[in-house]
C-alpha cells in the first residue's frame, strides 16, 4: 500500500533528478552523471571490481589464487556516494527509471558479445540469471531488481534469460554487524538449482546478474550452486561494485544494504 501511494505521488510530480532532487527530464541529471565512476578500463579479471595500476597480475590482489565461484566479472559503475543514493532510489523506492537509465549507461560502454565481455576467446554462454530474492523480499518489493537489469543485459547480448533456475532455498539472516567471513557463512547454501533444471545443466555456462557486489558472497554463493549442479563455468555482472582500493572500514557493505528498511515518504 505504501509502495503504491508513492507510485502515485511520483507520478503527480514533475520528472526529478534522482539525486540531487532538480527538475529535469533525465532520472539523473547532467551534473549528477558526471560523478558516475566506470570500473572500466582498470578491472580484475576475475571479481571485476577496481584494479590497482601498481599490481601488475590481471587479477586483483584480494582474489589473485583464489576460486571466487565465478570464473570471471565484470561490474559497471563504482559504488560511491551517489551510487549509493541512486541505488537506493531504484531498489527501495522501486524508482525503475533510474536503474534502466543507469542499466542503459553501462550496456552502452560494454561488448554485447560473451569473448570481449569477459576476455575469453570462443566463449559461448546458455543463459542470464538474476540473483532471485526470497519469495517474501519479492513480494514487499513488488519487483526484483537483479531481474530488471538481467532483461535489459539478456536483449543486449541475446541471450535467454532464466527466472526459474537459480532458486533461493532458504531466507538469509540479517547480516548486519557480522565480519566477511560470517557474511560468507551465511549466505553459503542459500541458493539452489529449481529441480525441473537439475539435470540439465551439465556443460552450461551462465551469467549471474546482481545489483551489488562488495566483498563477492552472493555471487560465489549462487555460481557453487550452479557448478554443484553440473554447471561448467559461471560468469558475473553487477551494476556496482565497491572500490577495494578504498580502506575496508570505509565501504559500504552490501549486505547491510540489503537489509536496509525502505525509507517512507
Ligand atoms: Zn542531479
Ligand atoms: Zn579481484
Amino acid at each position: 500500500m505504501k509502495q503504491l501511494l508513492r507510485r502515485f505521488v511520483q507520478l503527480l510530480l514533475p520528472a526529478r533528478c534522482s539525486a540531487c532532487q532538480r527538475t529535469g527530464p533525465d532520472a539523473i541529471c547532467e551534473q549528477c552523471s558526471r560523478e558516475l565512476e566506470l570500473v572500466i578500463p582498470r578491472y580484475c579479471m576475475k571479481c571485476g571490481r577496481r584494479r590497482s595500476t601498481e599490481y601488475s597480475s590481471p587479477d586483483c590482489a584480494e582474489c589473485h589464487g583464489l576460486d571466487i565461484g565465478v570464473a570471471r566479472s565484470r561490474s559497471g559503475y563504482i559504488y560511491n556516494e551517489l551510487g549509493r543514493t541512486l541505488l537506493a532510489d531504484f531498489k527501495f523506492n522501486g524508482n525503475l527509471a533510474v536503474g534502466q537509465e543507469l542499466a542503459e549507461r553501462v550496456l552502452a560502454r560494454i561488448p554485447t558479445r560473451a569473448p570481449r565481455l569477459f576476455d575469453e576467446p570462443g566463449l559461448v554462454l546458455d543463459a542470464i540469471l538474476p540473483v532471485p530474492l526470497h519469495p517474501r523480499r519479492r513480494r514487499e518489493r513488488r519487483f526484483n531488481q537483479s531481474e530488471l537489469l538481467s532483461r535489459m543485459l539478456a536483449d543486449h547480448m541475446r541471450l535467454p534469460m532464466r527466472t526459474d533456475l537459480l532458486v533461493r532455498s532458504r531466507e538469509t539472516e540479517t547480516q548486519v554487524g557480522l565480519t566477511q567471513a560470517q557474511r560468507r557463512s551465511n549466505v553459503s547454501g542459500a541458493f539452489d538449482v529449481s529441480p525441473r533444471w537439475q539435470r540439465r545443466l551439465t556443460g552450461q555456462r551462465f551469467i549471474v546478474v546482481d545489483d551489488l557486489m562488495t566483498t563477492g558472497s552472493t555471487l560465489a554463493a549462487c555460481a557453487r550452486a550452479l557448478r554443484r549442479r553440473g554447471a561448467d563455468a559461471v560468469y558475473g555482472l553487477t551494476l556496482f561494485s565497491t572500490n577495494p582500493l578504498v580502506h575496508p572500514a570505509d565501504r559500504l557493505a552490501e549486505d547491510d544494504f540489503h537489509n536496509v528498511p525502505p525509507p517512507l515518504i
